[in-house]
């Protein structure tokens, strides 16, 4: 374990995943947005583990912005993935946001299985999130997701939809 900038992990993970999709698909685009708690400091964790477990999160945000672009007539859309921290009394949480098309409630529950993944033969192995809870769990952390779909409000269309990971993790004292 090390004495970790969070922050820095985090936002260094955003931008190698963008800048590598970017590099493999010129039309590939999207908004990053960022905030981040300057207040959290360095917590003890081990790097390449909860980078991994980010990096994981921010590879399927992209993902599913990119898949509802491609979905979607809307000209409005925009692309956007959101990387937040914030320092709690006895925990820390990075939140991992993408305004997506959300995850349907009938697969929510298979998530975090091992091999579960809707993506075609090729684009997904279905282990990052069944991996990136148990890193996340092994840390003593928790790893927690909130999402919304269309609710079929033909009002709500396109609009309100998106998924949010957040990772909890103590501060150790
Ligand atoms: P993979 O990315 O290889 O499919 P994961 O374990 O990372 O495997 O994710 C499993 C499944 O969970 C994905 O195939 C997808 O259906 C769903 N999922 C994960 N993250 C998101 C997200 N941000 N938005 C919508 N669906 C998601
Ligand atoms: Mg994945």
């Amino acid at each position: 374990k090390e004495f970790t900038d969070i922050n820095k992990l985090a936002d260094e993970y955003l931008r190698l995943a963008y800048h590598g999709l970017r590099a493999k698909d010129k039309s590939f685009n999207a908004t990053l947005e960022t905030d981040y708690d300057d207040s959290i400091g360095k917590i003890e964790i081990v790097p390449q583990d909860i980078g991994r477990v980010v990096l994981n999160l921010i590879t399927n945000a992209f993902y599913a912005v990119n898949e509802r672009k491609n979905e979607s007539n809307d000209k409005d859309f925009k692309p956007t993935v959101s990387v937040s921290t914030k320092k709690g009394k006895e925990k820390i949480q990075i939140s991992v946001k993408d305004n997506g098309n959300g995850i349907p409630k009938n697969i929510l529950d298979k998530i975090f299985q091992p091999f579960f993944t809707t993506k075609p033969t090729g684009q997904g192995t279905g282990l990052g999130l069944s991996l990136s809870y148990d890193i996340v769990k092994a840390n003593g952390g928790e790893l927690k997701v909130e999402t919304k779909v269309d609710e079929g409000n033909p009002d709500d269309f396109g609009k309100g939809k998106g998924t949010e990971f957040i990772i909890s993790l103590p501060i150790k004292r």
